[in-house]
């Protein structure tokens, strides 16, 4: 088989099994912090309705989950979409990402851009499942996710240094990217006072900015993410009253397109000004 194909299949499934850990991590730190809840947790998977701790074969991403038709084994309580979104939409994530390694022509940037992007991902995978679930994004996930951006943005820097001589623009570039994001989700919290956005989007933008390295891709991300979320969110906003929108997983989902499309972008907008 083509080693693109083998190697996207590959991140696929990387993808997917990322998914389904992050959102038992996002479970476990939520179960954790609530004393009633505390007791149903075990070191190994378990059903959170009966306690039924999984077999191997009933933690296989995306596989177990169609397999049961999204119940338990056991006591054939509903396991959620959460779980099954998390794992296919992290898969895709990967594979989207994975797509823009160029395996012909690999330059030390383009693949390290790649590895450091992946693990980003990663990162703010993590906060987007979590925000899903629970409508919530955790500071410590916040700032991991800011650490990676920053660690990006500082290899990109000594690679292209030491490579072609230090550009400016590799500085300026994601510092402005990050105002855009960064700063749009800060004055929509500021000015409606938390009721629109949450307290943690606009440092999850801040993040997102910085990773991306690019105003435009910021400018991107921002329209995606608003429009995924109004079309989303805009029927469960209708049927209940002062709705809250959740902004982060619509954010990384952006994110993801602007990222793998940055060529397609750049062309498109590049043709409107000749
Ligand atoms: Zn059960």
């Amino acid at each position: 088989m083509d080693m693109k194909a083998l190697f996207l299949i590959l991140m696929f499934i990387l993808g997917a099994c990322f998914g389904s850990f992050l959102c038992c991590q996002a479970r476990r730190i939520e179960y954790k912090n609530d004393k009633r809840k505390k007791k149903k947790l075990s070191k190994r998977s378990v059903c959170l309705e009966c306690g039924y701790k999984l077999k191997w074969y009933d933690n296989v991403p995306i596989v177990s989950w169609l397999v049961l038709k999204g119940k338990c084994r056991k006591c054939h309580k509903k396991i959620g979409l959460g779980e099954i979104l998390a794992e296919v939409l992290t898969g895709l994530a990967f594979l989207m990402i994975g797509t823009t390694l160029d395996m012909e022509w690999m330059s030390v940037r383009g693949t390290a851009d790649f590895i450091i992007t992946t693990v980003f991902l990663i990162s703010v995978a993590f906060l987007a499942i979590y925000d899903g679930l629970y409508g919530k994004l955790p500071v410590i996930g916040l700032i991991v996710a800011i650490v990676i951006a920053v660690v990006k943005v500082i290899t990109i820097n000594i690679i292209v240094g030491v490579l072609d001589g230090f550009e400016p623009s590799l500085i300026y570039m994601p510092i402005a990217s990050a105002a855009i994001l960064g700063g749009i989700y800060l004055i929509l919290y500021v000015t409606s006072k938390g009721k629109w956005v949450g307290d943690g989007d606009w440092l999850l933008g801040l993040a997102i900015g910085i990773a991306l390295m690019e105003p435009w891709l910021a400018l991107i991300t921002l329209f995606i993410a608003n429009v995924l979320a109004c079309a989303v969110m805009a029927p469960v906003v209708k049927k209940t009253k002062n709705a809250k929108i959740y902004f982060g997983p619509f954010m990384v989902i952006g994110f993801v397109i602007a990222y793998t499309f940055s060529e397609f972008f750049f062309y498109a907008l590049s043709g409107f000004y000749m």
